[in-house]
């Protein structure tokens, strides 16, 4: 796609391929120097350990135009950090922050032509990921690694961000106890494939996973966390070592306790108490926060009446951390990486 094509205010959350991307091999237990290329393809030997084995992890993480024609990351530190804790029980070889920062920066000011502008509601999407590459037949570890960053200018995730979604509690479970839930593997994905046809097949937006051991408790959907508001506004965040930390959800909790004064916990939420709540949300990257209008499991159905609207809790701390990603509320200490 060339860049003076792109209509920004009609983006999707679709992939658009860029000018470049930045790639670094791994071989005889080091990383090279890294570099950035003009190819988008990826050419990798047929028995790679990721094809065969799924040994591949990813990140996500935005770069936004701000009002002043600056160029800004939010809070990368922690993706790196997440991509080193998701390499660890991948059994894959740690790319360093310093390293994966700096290659933020070079990818980022490399395709700069592709951050829409400010006020579009548009941004650049940066998707680091790292596969083994190197063969192996035996059930093992590669020997050899690819970490990649590529960049795609987004929409909004969710077609209509006025239209509260409708969700249903699969019969499928996401996580277990001891299981992946907590890192960013493609593997996580692959099995929430299915489960995520039949939802649609059923006429719901997503999935709500429970805990695979009791399947009593919410932990979160397919690629976002969940979160809800009580009628006296306490902002509820389900907690369980088989959720993905995501680190729009580990904000708004900042944000609804510091900038909101909002009552915060993080606990186990359990399906049955999905009555006292009157607003709920999911929060990632790609969408911020989505509303959620219903959750139904098999014969119930949860409504959440507050979830939309001006005055709903979502709603201001949507506004508020949205505020800090493009700079126009102040940011927390250490939250915003300006690049240009
Ligand atoms: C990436 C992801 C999220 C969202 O994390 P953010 O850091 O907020 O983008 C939530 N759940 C799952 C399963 C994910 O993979």
């Amino acid at each position: 796609m060339i860049k003076e094509k792109i209509d920004w205010a009609n983006l999707g959350f679709g992939y658009i391929q860029s000018g470049k991307r930045y790639i670094s091999n791994y071989k005889d237990g080091c990383w090279d120097s890294g570099c950035l290329s003009e190819d988008a393809n990826v050419v990798i030997n047929e028995c790679a350990c990721v094809l065969q084995y799924a040994q591949t992890c990813f990140e996500g993480l935005k770069a936004y135009r701000t009002k002043d024609g600056h160029i800004v990351t939010f809070r990368p530190d922690l993706n790196a950090e997440r991509m080193i804790d998701t390499c660890k029980k991948l059994e894959m070889p740690i790319f360093s922050k310093e390293r994966f920062l700096s290659a933020l920066d070079e990818v980022v000011k490399a395709n700069e032509d592709f951050v829409p502008p400010y006020g579009t509601g548009a941004s650049l999407y940066i998707r680091p990921y790292m596969f083994g590459s190197g063969a192996v037949m035996g059930v093992k570890p590669a020997k050899e690694y690819q970490f990649r960053m590529f960049v795609s200018p987004v929409g909004p995730y969710f077609k209509s961000a006025a239209k509260a979604l409708n969700l249903c509690v699969s019969d499928f479970d996401r996580a277990a106890p001891k299981g992946t839930g907590a890192v960013k593997a493609g593997l996580n994905y692959a099995m929430s494939l299915h489960a995520l046809m039949v939802a649609h097949a059923n006429g719901f937006d997503e999935n709500v996973y429970l805990d695979a051991a009791t399947r009593t408790k919410i932990e979160e959907t397919g690629g976002a966390n969940i979160i809800f508001i009580s009628k006296d506004r306490t902002l509820v965040v389900p907690k369980s070592e088989s959720i993905l930390p995501s680190i729009t959800r580990r904000s708004l909790v900042y944000v609804g306790d510091k900038y909101l004064d909002l009552k915060v916990e993080e606990r186990d939420v359990s399906l049955n108490e999905l009555d006292n709540f009157v607003e709920c949300g999911l929060c990632g990257t790609a969408a911020v926060i989505s509303p959620v209008g219903t959750i139904t499991s098999h014969d119930r159905v949860y409504k959440f009446e507050n979830s939309i609207g001006e005055t709903s809790v979502l709603t201001s701390l949507y506004k508020t951390l949205t505020g800090i990603q493009s700079c126009e509320i102040e940011a927390p200490e250490g939250w915003i990486r300006r690049i240009v």
